[in-house]
């Protein structure tokens, strides 16, 4: 079986020098692709330069709505540019995350927005973060500005609007990762049987939230295969089946020729 990583940041510090170690061990895994997700200016820069010492790696590039206050979008329309052959795969992460902060809402807002556009000029897909902002996520999706080139719901944590938005578009998709192995409520595997198998992706969110039996410590992309079998738990279907399907809807939604 082969993987994808959909989500991961593997320019985290914490990796530091021990990164080609931990990245070897996902290759020895069967970890075939890996796309690395930038969340600030900086960030993004990082994660480029990921994507271009190691042929698996893809990159995005994107503001966090936790950074929304201090970095600007037209500077990724820059690097963009900059960087014309660069395997820059989408716009991401981006959205809303009322967790921490309700202050923030109206900046986060406009740079949700501006990302969403960036993304439709450049004709690329847009992986969404949101946390605690459901309702205005929906909003902004729905009647504000649509993703024309597709759209990622990571570390996708379902309520009905944004099932419906994922139902009603063909190229919306969601990706789990290591926390579908919490505890989850039981609303959340009736969610899990609404979503068609052609709409799921997988992620792992390295360096964070590693499956159960491993949090607590540094995640990496070999994880993806305890996702998938939890995953194939919940939903009742052939392990290797769902493996193989969530790797080719990866290909498709970045839009990566398999070679
Ligand atoms: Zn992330």
């Amino acid at each position: 079986m082969k993987y994808f990583d959909t989500h991961a940041h593997y320019n985290d510090k914490i990796y530091s020098d021990k990164l080609d170690e931990v990245l070897n061990i996902c290759r020895k895994n069967n970890v075939e692709y890996i796309v690395n997700v930038g969340t600030s200016i900086i960030d993004s820069y990082e994660s480029i330069e990921m994507a271009n010492n190691y042929s698996y790696i893809f990159s995005t590039i994107g503001i966090h709505p936790q950074n929304a206050k201090v970095d600007k979008v037209d500077k990724l329309y820059y690097m963009y540019n900059e960087n014309p052959n660069s395997k820059i795969v989408a716009i991401g992460e981006i959205g809303l995350d009322y967790h921490y902060t309700k202050e923030e809402k109206q900046e986060q807002k406009k740079v949700f927005i501006e990302q969403i556009e960036l993304a439709n000029t450049l004709k690329l897909p847009v992986v969404i973060h949101t946390r605690d902002a459901s309702l205005d996520t929906y909003e902004i999706l729905k009647n504000e500005k649509k993703a024309q080139y597709g759209l990622l719901f990571h570390c996708f944590n379902p309520t009905d609007d944004l099932i419906r938005l994922v139902q009603k578009n063909d190229d919306y998709m969601v990706a789990f990762g290591g926390n579908i192995t919490y505890k989850r409520s039981k609303s959340f595997y009736e969610y899990l049987n609404k979503i068609p198998l052609s709409k799921i992706v997988v992620e792992t969110d390295s360096p964070y939230l590693p499956p159960v039996p491993f949090r607590g410590t540094i995640n990496n992309s070999s994880n993806l295969s305890i996702i998938c079998n939890k995953l194939s738990e919940f939903i009742n279907i052939d392990e290797e089946y769902l493996t193989n399907a969530v790797f080719d809807n990866a290909l498709k939604f970045y839009n990566i020729k398999n070679n």
